[in-house]
């Protein structure tokens, strides 16, 4: 399968910033920032594995219930056998693909948390209790603040052997289409190397800053060994999902929600936030995967 296709190199507008004016602030800026219909990507030409037998059992209900969720979400599908970006690097020199949604038919949607602003230790149990997959795109000014770097440590742990991902997100999330070329270099490659050093681990997915980038951007971070740019489908506000097209989540989603706490969220935790977001899935029908098992 071509990496184009999933390369779509279409810079974001600036003006679907304004678009989203009344939406919170932070790096959720250009959510909507399609120019027009977005194009479907190709299914995978793997098809996914059938569901394995469950060798480890997922949480059960009343754990669910103690997070706020009334329904268990079903354990996911087994992932396909081949991701997406196996053989996609450096393919005609052009940068590594970027990916808004992950082509699949499984009713399943990934969870990608960005900044790294608020540090809620209750956020750490919820997430080893419920072996919530997700994956943290971590702004090195904003991540190290406070409790600094530690607190993603512990939200990495493994959990029954399976690390959550660290990936990157800039050094000082600037609009990285307002810089030139060695200046994003400086950002993205500076925040591969910090990550590099602190979590033992060159990260392979990268986020701009309000998904604001260029051919520049897409040169450096290929450069630097980024693997996948990652964008997002759907926003998580306070209470429930912002969609880039129609009012539901779409197989295979990547879903954008970020570090915060009651200061951010008119008083609703970070637990209370991700809480309404899983309970917004479940009934939808979907359930949450982990992004590196398709990425
Ligand atoms: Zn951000």
């Amino acid at each position: 399968m071509s990496p184009t296709v999933f390369g779509r190199r279409r810079a974001a507008l600036a003006s679907a910033a304004l678009l989203l004016a009344g939406a919170l602030a932070g790096c959720s800026g250009s959510s909507g920032s399609s120019g027009g219909p977005e194009k479907p990507p190709r299914p995978a030409s793997s098809k996914p594995a059938p569901a394995s037998p469950s060798a480890a059992a997922g949480p059960d209900a009343a754990t669910y219930r103690r997070w706020g969720l009334d329904k268990p979400l079903a354990a996911p599908p087994a992932p396909p056998a081949t991701k997406l970006t196996d053989g996609a690097k450096g393919a005609q020199g052009g940068g590594p693909p970027v990916i808004r949604r992950i082509p699949t038919k499984d009713k399943v949607v990934f969870v990608t948390i960005d900044d790294g602003a608020e540090k809620d230790p209750e956020f750490v149990k919820m997430t080893k209790e419920l072996k919530l997959p997700f994956t943290m795109f971590l702004t090195g000014d904003i991540a190290r603040a406070g409790r600094g770097y530690d607190y993603f440590e512990q939200l990495s742990a493994p959990a029954d052997g399976v690390r959550n991902g660290i990936a990157n997100h800039t050094v000082s999330h600037p609009n990285l289409r307002t810089l030139p070329a060695d200046a994003q270099r400086r950002e993205i490659c500076g925040q591969q190397d910090a990550l590099e050093k602190r979590f033992g681990i060159r990260p392979a997915l990268f986020r701009p800053p309000y998904g604001n980038y260029n051919d520049q951007t897409l040169a450096a971070a290929g450069g630097c060994g980024v693997r996948a740019v990652v964008l997002w489908e759907a926003t998580m506000q306070i209470n429930d999902m912002r969609y880039a097209e129609g009012d539901k989540l779409r197989p295979g989603d990547i879903i954008l929600a970020h570090f915060r706490g009651p200061q951010e969220l008119k008083g609703t935790t970070m637990t209370q936030m991700v809480a309404n977001m899983l309970r917004s899935i479940e009934r939808q029908g979907y359930t949450v995967a982990r992004l590196e098992d398709y990425l």
